[in-house]
C-alpha cells in the first residue's frame, strides 16, 4: 500500500504512515534494514504511551529548543530512520534555531550520508555535512566515532534523535549539552541526554521548531532559565509513569 493509498480515517493510520515512510527509505537506500527493527521498538512504546505528546515531552522539547537557540554551535544529527519519517521537519528545525543538519551513520557508508544528504536537500536543506569524517567523538572505533571536525566535533549542543547508547554516552564525556528523541524512556540513550524527548520523532521534531519560533525573541537569561527549569529525571519519570500506568481502555470506544 502506497502512503497515499492509506485511509485518513483508518483508526492506524499515523502507525501505518511512519511505517511505510520507514520501508521507502529502506528502498531508496537511505535507511539500513536495523532501522525497521528500531522503527519496530519504538511504535511498541509509543503505543504504550497512547501515541500523543505526554505534557513532560512537551516541556522537553520546550528546553530542547531554548537550549538550541542559545547555543553557539548547534548540530542536528541525522540518521536513516530519521531522514526517512521527517527529513522536510527536520530541515525547518535546523533553520529555527540556526543549527548545521550533519548525517552521521551508526552504519556508515559514504554512498549513504551521500544518498540522505541529497534527500534533505531535496527537502529544502542547503549545506549537509557529514562526508568530510575529519573529525573523531573519542572512546569509539573509527566507523562509529567519526564526525565532522566543522560540525558535530565542533559541536556544543547536539540533537540526536534515535541515537545508540554508546554513542549518546561518547558524545556526554565530550561535554556536549545532548538533546535525544526516544520513545523508550529507559534506553541508555535518553538516560544519557541532557534534554531526552520522550516521544516520537515525527511529533518532537516539529513541536520543537514551534517552540523555536515561539522563543525566537527571547533574551539569554529567559531561554538560560527555560534550560535550568528542565528536570531531565523528572521527564524520564514521567514518561515511565505514563507507561506502567496508562490503560489501553482510554481510546477503546466499547
Ligand atoms: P540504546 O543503545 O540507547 O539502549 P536501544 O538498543 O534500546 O538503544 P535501538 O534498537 O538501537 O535502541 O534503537 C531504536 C531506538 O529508537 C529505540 O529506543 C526506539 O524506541 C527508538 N525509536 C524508534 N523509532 C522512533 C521514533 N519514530 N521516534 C522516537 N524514537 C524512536
Amino acid at each position: 500500500m502506497t502512503e497515499t493509498a492509506i485511509p485518513e480515517d483508518h483508526p492506524r493510520y499515523a502507525s501505518l504512515v511512519t511505517r511505510h515512510r520507514i520501508e521507502a527509505g529502506v528502498e531508496k537506500g537511505i535507511t539500513s534494514k536495523q532501522g525497521l527493527i528500531a522503527q519496530g521498538r519504538g511504535e511498541a512504546f509509543d503505543y504504550l504511551l497512547g501515541e500523543r505528546t505526554l505534557p513532560s515531552a512537551d516541556a522537553a522539547a520546550r528546553a530542547a529548543a531554548a537550549a538550541l537557540l542559545a547555543a553557539d554551535h548547534p548540530v542536528v544529527s541525522v540518521n536513516g530512520n530519521v531522514a526517512a519519517l521527517a527529513p522536510a521537519e527536520t530541515v525547518e528545525l535546523a533553520e529555527a534555531v540556526g543549527a548545521d543538519l550533519e548525517v552521521n551513520l551508526f552504519n556508515h557508508t559514504d554512498e549513504r550520508v551521500r544518498r540522505i544528504a541529497d534527500h534533505l536537500r531535496e527537502h529544502g536543506a542547503d549545506e549537509v555535512k557529514g562526508l568530510a569524517g575529519d573529525g573523531e567523538i573519542p572512546g569509539l572505533d573509527h566507523a562509529r566515532g567519526t564526525v565532522d571536525a566543522d560540525g558535530i566535533e565542533a559541536a556544543d549542543v547536539v540533537v540526536v534523535p534515535l541515537e545508540d547508547g554508546d554513542r549518546a554516552a561518547a558524545l556526554d564525556a565530550m561535554g556536549k549539552t545532548e538533546i535525544v528523541i526516544d520513545l523508550n524512556p529507559g534506553s541508555r540513550s535518553p538516560r544519557t541526554a541532557d534534554i531526552p524527548i520522550i516521544d516520537n520523532l515525527v511529533r518532537a521534531v516539529p513541536n520543537a521548531t514551534a517552540h523555536a519560533r515561539d522563543l525566537a525573541d527571547a533574551g539569554t537569561a529567559e531561554l538560560d532559565a527555560i534550560v535550568a527549569d528542565f528536570d531531565a529525571d523528572d521527564a524520564l519519570a514521567a514518561a515511565e509513569a505514563a507507561i506502567r500506568e496508562g490503560s489501553f481502555a482510554v481510546d477503546d470506544p466499547e
